[in-house]
C-alpha cells in the first residue's frame, strides 16, 4: 500500500469548499487504498498572528471536522502536529539542507508576508518545516490542492539532496492533485484562491455554515454580465469556478452542464448549484457537534493518533539523525 500524508491549518472556525474539494475529499478516499496519516498542523497555525485559546479549540474542531467528512481514525492515524516532537527535530535538519534563496523563492511567503504587519521568521521557514512533516513518514504521495505543489517541489529537492549527501534515507513524494478542483476561487473575487485566512467571508463557503448561508453565498457569486453559462477560466473566471464546483458536487461534466444551462441565465444554475451544495455539505456541521460533544473521546482518538505517527516518524528521525552524525535521541 503507497504511504500518502497531509495535513490541514486549524487557522479558522471552520473548513471551506475549498478545502473540501481540492484536498479533504481525496483525503477520505485515499483510506482505502493507501496506508493513510492525516494532521491538523498547529505547528503551521502560529506563523500567521493567533490566540492560544482559540487555536487549541479550533485543533479540535479541525479534527471533529475531518472525521465527520469520514476520515476514520480506526483506519488512519489523525492526529494533532503540536504531538510529534519529530516534526519540529527533523525540520531543523532540513533547513540546513535549504538554500536561503531556495526558501525566498516560495511564492506563499511572498503573498501571505505582504498581509501580515509583522512577518515571523517561522512563515519564512514553514515550507521547510512542511517538507520534515511529509519526509517522516516516507511519504509517496501527498494529497493536496494547486497552491501547494511549489512546496511538494522544494520537498523533493530536499529529499533528493540529502539522500544524495548522506545516503538514502527519505522517500522522494510526489504531489497528488485533481485538476479540476485544484483552486477553487472566492465567491467574491474570483481572481483570488478560497481561503480561510484571508477570502471574503461572503466569498468563501465554510464547511459548517448554515445551508442558508451557503445558498446564498452561491446565489450571490460574482459572475459576469453576459449570462451564459459556458467554461472559460480565463474570460468567465466566476461562472467557470461555479462551474468545476457543479461538475466535482453533482458528479457531472462540464459539457452537460453547459447543454442543460444553454440559453437559460445565470438565475437558474446558480439556483440549481446552491442546493447540490447545502445538500452536500449541509450535514457536516451536525456530525461535526455529535464528534465534539465528548471532548475527552476525542482527546484520546488524537493521542492514539499521535502515538500511531510517532511510532513512524521516530524510526525515520533516528535514520536521518545517525546520517548526519548526530547522537540518537534518547
Ligand atoms: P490558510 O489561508 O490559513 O492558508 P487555506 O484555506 O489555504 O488556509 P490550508 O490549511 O493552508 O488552507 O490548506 C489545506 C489544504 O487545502 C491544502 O491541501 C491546500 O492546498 C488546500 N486548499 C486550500 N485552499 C484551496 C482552494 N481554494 N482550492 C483547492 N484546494 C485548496
Ligand atoms: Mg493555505
Amino acid at each position: 500500500k503507497p504511504r500518502v500524508l497531509s495535513g490541514i491549518q486549524p487557522t479558522s472556525d471552520s473548513f471551506h469548499l475549498g478545502n473540501y474539494l481540492g484536498a479533504l475529499r481525496q483525503w477520505v478516499a485515499l483510506q482505502d487504498v493507501a496506508d493513510a496519516f492525516y494532521m491538523v498542523v498547529d505547528l503551521h497555525a502560529i506563523t500567521v498572528e493567533h490566540e492560544p485559546k482559540v487555536l487549541h479549540e479550533r485543533s479540535r474542531v479541525s479534527a471533529a471536522q475531518l472525521m465527520a467528512l469520514g476520515v476514520d481514525p480506526e483506519r488512519s492515524a489523525l492526529f494533532v502536529q503540536s504531538q510529534v516532537p519529530e516534526h519540529p527535530m527533523l525540520a531543523w535538519i532540513m533547513g540546513a539542507q535549504t538554500g536561503f534563496g531556495e526558501a525566498g523563492r516560495m511564492t506563499q511567503f511572498k503573498d501571505k508576508s505582504a498581509k501580515q504587519e509583522r512577518t515571523t521568521v517561522g512563515l519564512f521557514t514553514y515550507p521547510i518545516l512542511q517538507a520534515a512533516d511529509i519526509l517522516l513518514y516516507q511519504t509517496d504521495q501527498v494529497p493536496v490542492g494547486e497552491d501547494q505543489r511549489q512546496h511538494l517541489e522544494l520537498t523533493r529537492d530536499l529529499a533528493i539532496r540529502f539522500n544524495g549527501t548522506y545516503g538514502q534515507t527519505f522517500t522522494v513524494p510526489d504531489a497528488y492533485i485533481v485538476k479540476e478542483t485544484a483552486t477553487i476561487k472566492d465567491l467574491a473575487e474570483p481572481e483570488k484562491k478560497m481561503s480561510k485566512s484571508s477570502a471574503s467571508p461572503r466569498g468563501c463557503v465554510y464547511l459548517l455554515d448554515e445551508p442558508n448561508q451557503m445558498r446564498k453565498k452561491i446565489k450571490s457569486a460574482v459572475t459576469d454580465s453576459d449570462a451564459e453559462v459556458r467554461y472559460d477560466p480565463e474570460r468567465k473566471p466566476g461562472v467557470s469556478n461555479l462551474m468545476n464546483i457543479y461538475a466535482a458536487l453533482g458528479s457531472t461534466t462540464l459539457d452537460k452542464i453547459e447543454a442543460e444551462y444553454a440559453g437559460r441565465g445565470y438565475g437558474d444554475f446558480k439556483g440549481d448549484l446552491a442546493e447540490v451544495v447545502a445538500d452536500s455539505l449541509g450535514p457536516i456541521a451536525a456530525r461535526t457537534k455529535e464528534y465534539l460533544a465528548d471532548r475527552a473521546e476525542l482527546d484520546r482518538i488524537l493521542a492514539k493518533g499521535a502515538e500511531k505517527a510517532r511510532q513512524v516518524a521516530s524510526r525515520t528521525l533516528a535514520k536521518a539523525y545517525k546520517k548526519i552524525g548526530f547522537f540518537p535521541p534518547v
